[in-house]
């Protein structure tokens, strides 16, 4: 199983096991032995269906720390939709690491709901920028632990307007986290958030 060599524990090979996964997407491949051998920034040009979920949920579940409940982990993502899916996706790659939480944030659903979820320790929150945004500005969730943060669909945040949110959001978390963006397609706005918001990225296209 080509998945072994990648250096994933015994937690996440079999939860890989049980969903069926044969054998690593290039993305994956790429990515995986990078983000969990060293806490680097990334930039990943790949498109959705690449199994862009896994290449980076699969390194972040592996480095949160089970034991503390604080938000170690970050993703933003454009639509609620989407939210949701990787939410669930991540729920299948980690069902064997005990004490995990993960908590999805969107708008047009209860922000009360979402707060008490979060109150109740989630190290990784999925999110669109916006709703994050309002919860970070009102005190509902606290951002300063974040180790990883993954702009996901970069491209498609900035194209629906997210620029201020997502900017907003991360001055709210630690400069020596890492930043992981996965991105379709590499416009300029997108450069510039790289720029402007990683260190040296090491860069990766499938
Ligand atoms: P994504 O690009 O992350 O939206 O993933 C697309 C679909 O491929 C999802 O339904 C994943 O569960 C599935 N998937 C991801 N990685 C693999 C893999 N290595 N082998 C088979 N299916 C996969």
């Amino acid at each position: 199983n080509k998945f072994e060599l990648l250096g994933l524990n015994d937690a996440l090979l079999q939860a890989i096991k049980d969903m069926g996964f044969e054998a690593p997407s290039e993305v994956q491949e790429k990515s995986i032995p990078i983000l969990l051998q060293e806490d680097t920034d990334m930039v990943a040009l790949a498109q959705t269906g690449t199994g862009k979920t896994a290449a980076f949920g699969f390194p972040l579940i592996q480095k949160i720390d089970v034991n503390s409940r604080k938000t170690q982990g970050l993703i933003l993502s454009p639509t609620r939709e989407l939210c949701l899916q990787i939410t669930n996706e991540l729920k299948n790659y980690s069902k064997y690491f005990k004490g995990l939480n993960t908590v999805a944030i969107y708008g047009g659903a209860s922000i009360t709901d979402q707060a008490s979820q979060i109150k109740k320790g989630a190290q990784i929150i999925v999110a669109t920028p916006g709703r994050m945004q309002d919860m970070v500005n009102r005190r509902l969730v606290d951002i300063s632990a974040i180790q990883y943060c993954i702009l996901d669909e970069a491209d498609e945040m900035l194209n629906m307007g997210f620029y201020e949110d997502i900017t907003e959001i991360l001055s709210h978390t630690p400069s020596d986290k890492s930043t992981w963006l996965f991105s379709a397609t590499m416009p300029k706005e997108v450069a510039t958030i790289a720029k402007k918001f990683m260190r040296t990225p090491v860069e990766i296209t499938v």
